[in-house]
């Protein structure tokens, strides 16, 4: 294992890149997804369930596991690693995004963000300094730096005094990570639809220097157009020797359309809160496994699929576990969804590496636009 975090890219097609990162604790293959393990668990997973997807990578939240059972306690029992039981390497967001999503009675000022807990009330306090603080007890491999983003549609002068602020907190985190050799810091360039404001943004985190960089601001509200409007050149401001890492996407159509421009890291809890309300993500689209037509269905979710779900259970069982609240359904349709989310990630690394990325592209839209197999 290296000692240090590193990014070497392997191969590109088109502005969709291939490469790796190596930690201490891994290697994440790029483009990576990352299941979300909120609360130091990826819900209705076991975490050797969630490595046997395919995932070398998973995100934990600041925000949440500040709140309970504490960053402080986290670290008295040996850090996240070893509470949650996944040795692989993980990332950590700064907190600042939920802050804004969840909790109540925020005073955001220069200095950071006093908040009340939505768990207990509680009154908390975050700004760059503890962010650093916690991410570290957490033991975090990928630390992101403390940001505030507004949600879309907003005023520009109020998106662009939201930037200002954030790249003023992206400095004080640089000083208050240090040097931690192992673990990286990744700037969060904001700016909302608003070229200019990328820029500027952009060129203030290079000016800091970051080990890897992340599109933060996006997918809160813009829609994929927008979305796309904007990675059609964020990216290509970013360093291309670093990681860039596109913050809260998607849905399979936004994944591969965030690749295509050059993004190599995504998040969603999508695939994970879909297995837990009875929606399948397939290649061929959307699968409601609540719905009727599957009650007497004795084929798989998808017959081409390896996951268990898919080998081992029909449509019929899916749909009856779901329809009786069955803890089971969480579980299969929370492994499928993953399963499918690192295949359909393998897919297109294998893609790019082959230089056939385009005609990858045009097969995975082809396939969706079919939809689901016929019903019995
Ligand atoms: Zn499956």
């Amino acid at each position: 294992m290296p000692d240090r975090f590193s990014f070497a890219l392997h191969a590109t097609d088109g502005k969709a890149r291939t490469g790796l990162i190596s930690t201490p604790r891994g290697d994440i293959r790029t483009p990576a997804f990352m299941p979300v393990g909120t609360a130091a668990t990826v819900k209705a997973m076991m975490p050797e369930s969630v490595a046997a997807t395919g995932a070398d990578i998973l995100l934990g939240n600041t925000y949440h596991l500040m709140l309970r059972p504490g960053a402080e306690r986290i670290d008295r029992l040996g850090g996240l690693h070893r509470f949650m039981n996944w040795s692989g390497p993980i990332l950590t967001d700064s907190g600042g995004f939920q802050v804004m999503s969840l909790s109540d009675l925020r005073k955001l000022t220069e200095a950071g963000v006093t908040f009340r807990s939505h768990v207990d009330g509680s009154r908390h306090e975050l700004s760059p300094e503890r962010s650093m603080e916690i991410q570290k007890l957490l033991g975090s491999d990928i630390v992101m730096c403390f940001d505030e983003c507004p949600a879309l549609p907003a005023e520009e002068k109020v998106v662009a005094n939201s930037m200002r602020l954030s790249m003023r907190w992206a400095e004080r985190s640089k000083a208050a990570f240090g040097d931690r050799p192992g673990h990286a810091l990744f700037g969060i360039q904001q700016g909302g639809v608003t070229q200019d404001l990328r820029a500027e943004s952009a060129e203030k985190l290079k000016e800091i220097g970051f080990d890897g960089y992340a599109i933060g601001g996006l997918a809160v509200g813009e829609g994929q157009e927008a979305m796309f409007g904007v990675l059609d050149y964020a990216p290509d401001m970013l360093p291309e020797d670093r990681p860039r890492y596109l913050m809260g996407v998607g849905k399979p159509d936004d994944i591969v359309g965030a690749v295509k421009r050059g993004v190599d890291m995504m998040d969603c809890v999508l695939p994970t809160r879909s297995g837990r309300t009875g929606q399948a993500w397939t290649r061929r689209g959307p699968v409601a496994l609540k719905n009727a037509r599957h009650a007497d269905d004795p084929r798989p979710l998808d017959e081409d699929c390896t996951c268990p779900a898919c080998r081992n259970y029909s449509r019929a069982y899916l749909h009856h576990v779901f329809r009786s609240g069955e803890m089971i359904s969480a579980m299969l349709l929370t492994w499928h969804n993953l399963h499918y989310y690192q295949d359909l990630m393998a897919n297109i690394r294998a893609a790019i590496t082959a230089g056939q990325f385009d005609a990858f592209e045009a097969e995975f839209h082809a396939m969706r636009a079919e939809g689901d197999i016929e019903r019995l």
